[in-house]
């Protein structure tokens, strides 16, 4: 399928059930009022002049007009190039030019992000970029006035044209370990949300809360496309990440199931006010994105009556999911691995340095093939060739061990794991261990230069509200005779907040850099 053919499945099988729903405004969208706004957006576009492979830019927070214009490219064959929100322009410029952007669509202002006044800025280094369009502005009104009065005949010419392996998506990477990469996807890589859908058992009657980036895979992919493909409502709790907006929307819309990466669900879980949400409505969701802590998992579990939430694991350029653990897996594989490889892939463990397959049971660098994995890169095959070897194996730079039944655990990135004195650490071990402090809200470790040690281990943690700052003494102390003392932090230091990616992830690399600076 394409995605448009996806969609127009899914309108047919359930014109009547709700599609779209933007909590904070109280807009909403069956799914035939949805293909009617979609098909009216295509047409504009057909009729500015945009043609399949044209590239269109989206640069906005979340709300309903990112969704529908996510579907309007799909069907004519753009390419959406799916810009971060909190981009400057520096940013912007870069991914307009490197994408050969001919179109960027994008919302005039958020908070303190000024999108007109940098777009304005940007736009004489951008030659390639013909169009732009404000939403809520003037031009925006005209394509859609445009699309109301064009031939829906020649939406169907357009439709003709496709095939499922046509690049629709450029989706960059949330850049947790350096400047985010475009990896280009076709229809086909992102029906992965298809079976994302399938394996949370997703059914009409599904309503799913939906507070990760749009212009994200998370989003736009587990989110978007696995309501849409099995007729679920898509519940967008506000523009960008809150939490009492989150919970407000769970119980406003009976959502019955819940997506968020885990800073997202700890912030959830610390709400003041958590007790008083009727959360019953409740089914499952999706962890996902970054290590998963066993306790936030419990929690999320127990507190949130998320009794089937899932946890899967992936990366943008395999669009994303490749691994998710299932409904009917114990709770305790499901609080502890990544699960099972997902319907229609392949995964397997390997020694980085020679690339052979490990023992079940040692770790490696996870690898992935599959109709998931990207086309590329765009416009960097050497970079497209670093990841993606010649039998079609994503190398994703994560270390995994899969157990005899093939349930997997990510140990970490093969970046961020740490030497000491020789002994191979993983820092996740070490932020499990110190999240069962009872004190303890957050925690990151990362490793640090060390003369003595070559890497020596700190970390970096947020105290739950009222308790005291934890020490070294006493974080050694709560270590002692229970972690081998290798795995230790030496360091201990305490912060309000880590440096975060738009989609929520820690960047690590920046607290290096800090922790550097810290220990002069
Ligand atoms: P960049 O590639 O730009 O540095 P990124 O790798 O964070 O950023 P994404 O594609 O958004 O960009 O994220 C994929 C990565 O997220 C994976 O490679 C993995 O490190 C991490 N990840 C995703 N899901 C999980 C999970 N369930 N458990 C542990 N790590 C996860
Ligand atoms: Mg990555």
């Amino acid at each position: 399928d394409t995605i448009g053919e996806n969609l127009d499945r899914t309108v047919r099988r359930f014109p009547d059930r709700d599609a779209l729903v933007e909590a904070a405004t109280g807009r909403r969208w069956t799914y035939a009022e949805f293909a009617a706004d979609v098909d009216t957006l295509a047409l504009g576009l057909l009729g500015l002049g945009i043609t399949k492979g044209d590239r269109v830019g989206i640069w906005a927070p979340n709300r309903a007009e990112w969704t529908l214009i996510q579907y309007a490219t799909a069907k004519i064959g753009a390419i959406l190039v799916t810009v971060n929100p909190a981009y400057r322009t520096h940013e912007l410029e870069y991914v307009v030019r490197q994408s050969g952007m001919r179109l960027l669509i994008a919302a005039e202002r958020f908070k303190t992000s000024d999108y007109a006044g940098m777009i304005a800025q940007a736009r004489p280094n951008c030659p390639a970029l013909e169009f732009t369009v404000l939403l809520d502005g003037p031009d925006h009104e005209a394509l859609l006035a445009r699309g109301r009065t064009a031939d829906p005949a020649e939406l169907a010419r357009a439709a003709a044209g496709l095939s499922p392996d046509d690049p629709i998506n450029i989706q960059y990477t949330s850049g947790t370990t350096g400047f985010p990469k475009g990896a280009t996807l076709s229809h086909r890589n992102i029906l992965n949300g298809y079976f994302v859908g399938e394996l949370c058992h997703y059914t009409e009657q599904d309503r799913v809360c939906i507070p990760v980036p749009f212009y994200h895979c998370f989003g736009m992919v587990m989110g978007n496309l696995a309501c849409t493909s099995h007729g679920a409502a898509m519940v967008i709790p506000a523009p960008s990440f809150d939490p009492a907006a989150t919970l407000a929307a769970v119980q406003a819309e009976a959502c019955t199931s819940l997506y968020g990466v885990p800073t997202m669900f700890i912030a959830e879980l610390a709400d003041p006010a958590f007790d008083t949400y009727d959360l019953t409505s409740l089914r499952t969701g999706i962890m996902a994105g970054s290590p998963c802590p066993v306790e936030v998992m419990k929690e999320v579990i127990d507190r949130m009556g998320m009794a089937e939430v899932s946890i899967c694991y992936g990366m943008t350029e395999t669009s994303p999911v490749s691994t998710q653990t299932r409904a009917d897996d114990s709770v305790e594989r499901r609080v502890s691995t990544v699960g099972r490889v997902g319907p229609h892939l392949e995964v397997k463990v390997v020694d980085p340095q020679t690339g052979r397959t490990v023992p079940r049971g040692e770790p490696g660098e996870l690898c992935t093939r599959g109709y998931s994995v990207m086309l590329g890169y765009w416009g960097e095959p050497e970079r497209t060739a670093e990841a993606v070897d010649a039998a079609g194996w994503m190398h994703t730079g994560d270390l995994a061990v899969m157990d005899e039944d093939g349930y997997l655990a990510i140990t970490g990135r093969i970046k961020d794991m740490v030497i000491r004195g020789g002994e191979n650490v993983y820092p996740r071990e070490v932020e499990e261990f110190l999240h069962t402090h009872p004190d303890v809200l957050d925690v990151q470790v990362i490793g640090v230069p060390d003369a003595k040690y070559g890497e020596e281990l700190m970390a970096w943690v947020r105290m739950r509200e009222g308790a005291e700052p934890l020490t070294a003494e006493a974080v050694r102390a709560y270590c002692d005779g229970r972690l081998a003392h290798f795995k230790v932090p030496r360091y201990v230091h305490v912060v309000d907040e880590f440096p975060m990616t738009v989609t929520g992830k820690v960047r690590k690399v920046e607290m290096r850099e800090a922790a550097a600076r810290l220990l002069g």
